[in-house]
């Protein structure tokens, strides 16, 4: 009978839908892997458990990110979207020290008659561009330019996790106008205006102002987060 028992909770286990992260990490990145049971199916066939491990794939979608404006401190200890999961992200955008990354960076327009390069994985080109876009106006150039980096091959500062940077799915604005906690090891301050917070928010990129580990020129593409998909209109 216990082996009738576990064979049904089995079968019940598998016949239950995903948690919603893991939905919304689906519609987020159509067409990059499918749901089978505990796990993540990709195209060539690699399967990836996405609720067990450190740092598991479940926990990545599952921050709560308050997007939108105030742009509020962060509450004491919250780094919604910080936690990642390496091997999901290497896997979708390649791992660069094998030199996987570059070959799929595209330079698009950014304000001021510049230019900046970053993925075209899951249409990065096309969703920075929007922002950029939307960015285009003169009292927004001096935070945007010069801008800081996008594609850098390397590793978080602290915690030695690949950056969302080493996947050439991230960007730092100016400089100038940021604020880093590692490097002020001080209270959270912001000096980002919201509508630059708001116009890469909407085309699935969270910013690093929101974390209590504060990066507030840092922004990268979490649309899981965000409740978006990488197929939205931009
Ligand atoms: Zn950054």
């Amino acid at each position: 009978m216990r082996v009738l028992a576990l064979a049904a909770a089995l079968l019940t286990a598998a016949a239950a839908p995903p948690p919603s992260a893991i939905q919304a990490l689906l519609a987020a990145y159509p067409g990059q892997f499918v749901v089978d049971g505990p796990e993540l199916v990709w195209p060539d066939g690699t399967r990836m458990a996405w609720s067990t491990g450190e740092r598991s794939i479940l926990e990545q979608v599952s921050a709560s990110y308050p997007r939108g404006m105030p742009l509020d401190p962060p509450s004491e200890g919250a780094d919604p979207g910080r936690a990642r999961n390496p091997a999901l992200l290497a896997k979708m955008y390649g791992d660069c020290r094998r030199g996987e990354v570059v070959p799929h960076l595209v330079s698009i327009p950014w304000p001021g008659g510049r230019s900046v390069r970053i993925t075209g994985v899951n249409h990065i080109d096309r969703h920075l561009a929007a922002v950029a876009r939307e960015l285009d106006a003169p009292e927004w150039r001096r935070f945007l330019w010069p801008m800081a980096g996008t594609y850098v091959c390397r590793a978080v500062a602290d915690t030695g996790e690949p950056s969302m940077h080493a996947y050439g799915a991230a960007i730092d604005i100016n400089l100038g106008s940021g604020d880093y906690w590692l490097w002020r090891r001080a209270p959270w301050r912001n000096r980002v205006p919201a509508e630059i917070v708001a116009a890469f928010e909407r085309h699935g990129f969270i910013w690093g102002g929101r974390w209590s580990h504060y990066d507030t020129m840092h922004f990268e593409y979490r649309p899981e987060l965000l409740g978006q998909g990488s197929e939205d209109a931009d």
